[in-house]
């Protein structure tokens, strides 16, 4: 958590509303999907819908959770620029679009979140796009482990595959503003709107 953004009992300070863009990060497990769905239940928030070479999942819409495309036209909107970051995760390659993005960033009425990885919050960094960026981490590796052990939908290679990269995504939390420990969903989900005065 850094320093000038939490009371002494460590509940965040309530900032006003100003809109912009919001980057969440964390590992495969660490609650950031729940999170970022609780946040976008708020009228004032919309979701920058990356695009993406993995296929849907079931229900998935294109143009509502990715814009679904394959590797070759992925390629091009890389090499036209079109992506203000890009990144390959778990095997496919996401990317968030440059014009959608410049537009929102400019924008104080409305919030834009980025659910993007490490590597993609890395690139955000080093461009003059100002952004708030927030780091969901699970309270330990143990819980993590559970967590994804419980969610039944991958195999052990697989979850031994995520821990694996969930500890290099962990040595980056500190490279955020924030980090938000999600020990108790509701509570984190608190914190992180009150963070960005929602
Ligand atoms: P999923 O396939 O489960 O939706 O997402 C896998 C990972 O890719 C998540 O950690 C998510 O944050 C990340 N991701 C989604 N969109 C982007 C993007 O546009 N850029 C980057 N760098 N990562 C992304």
């Amino acid at each position: 958590m850094s320093g000038n953004s939490t009371t002494p009992g460590g509940a965040p300070v309530p900032r006003p509303f100003r809109g912009g863009l919001v980057v969440l990060s964390g590992p495969s497990g660490s609650g950031k999907t729940s999170i970022c769905s609780a946040l976008l239940e708020d009228p004032r928030v919309d979701l920058s819908i990356s695009a993406t070479t993995r296929r849907p999942r079931g229900g998935e819409q294109h143009g509502r959770e990715y814009w679904f495309h394959d590797r070759a036209e992925f390629d091009r909107m890389v090499a036209a620029d079109e992506f203000v970051e890009w990144a390959e995760v778990y095997g496919n390659c996401y990317g968030t679009l440059r014009r959608p993005l410049e537009a929102a960033a400019q924008r104080t009425d409305r919030l834009m979140v980025l659910d993007i990885d490490v590597q993609g919050a890395a690139q955000l960094r080093q461009r003059s796009i100002r952004h708030v960026s927030i780091f969901i981490a699970p309270p330990s590796s143990e819980v993590l482990e559970q967590r994804l052990t419980a969610r039944k939908t991958d195999a052990p290679k697989v979850i031994a595959e995520r821990l694996r990269w969930a500890r290099i995504e962990l040595e980056q939390a500190r490279l955020y503003d924030h980090v938000l420990v999600n020990d108790d969903l509701a509570r984190t989900i608190a914190e992180a709107r009150a963070l960005l005065g929602l």
